[in-house]
């Protein structure tokens, strides 16, 4: 039980996370309370929007919702192990490997790690088809670095609608 609750302090000690202002200014027990009901928000470091970290379709929100950036807290998917804390900007889409499902392609702008998450109902359509877009004119780099990473990304739009959407 104690370790949870120190893994999830681990992870909101960044600026953007829960402001210690608002947390000094209330007892004891009020913090507990204060830190369950609020604990699961964070301020989006690229669009500054306040996000919720529990979502309904994944266990753990990794991205925001509305600009799809992401940080880089991880080494393995959820350990919160890396140091690195750089933004991750989103920029392609892949199907995960053993499935149809599509993930969303971060890249690291601090040290260029390369990582898939899960898409979320509450991710923003929108955003989600400008990443399509914008990922049909990748520079070479890139490429080769998604390519040395096992991962394809997805050139056909009505393919992405349909999985990710139903509809065509
Ligand atoms: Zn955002
Ligand atoms: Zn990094």
């Amino acid at each position: 039980m104690g370790s949870q609750n120190f893994k999830k302090k681990k992870f909101f000690d960044d600026d953007s996370f829960l402001s210690r202002k608002d947390t000094k200014k209330i007892s004891k027990k009020g913090k507990k309370m204060f830190l369950q009901l609020r604990a699961e928000t964070f301020r989006c470091k690229h669009c500054k929007k306040e996000v919720f970290l529990d979502s309904s379709s994944t266990k753990h929100r990794n991205h925001c919702p509305y600009c799809l950036y992401s940080l880089h807290v991880d080494i393995s998917p959820g350990d919160r192990k890396s140091e690195c804390h750089g933004s991750m900007k989103p920029f392609g889409l892949s199907l995960k490997i053993d499935g149809g499902e599509v993930m969303i392609v971060h890249i690291c702008q601090k040290c260029e790690k390369l990582n898939i998450n899960r898409i979320s109902s509450e991710d923003d359509e929108q955003a989600i088809m400008n990443i399509f877009y914008e990922s049909q004119n990748l520079n070479d780099d890139l490429l080769k670095n998604i390519k040395n990473n096992g991962l394809i990304l997805i050139h056909d739009e009505e393919k992405i609608r349909e999985l990710l959407y139903g509809k065509k």
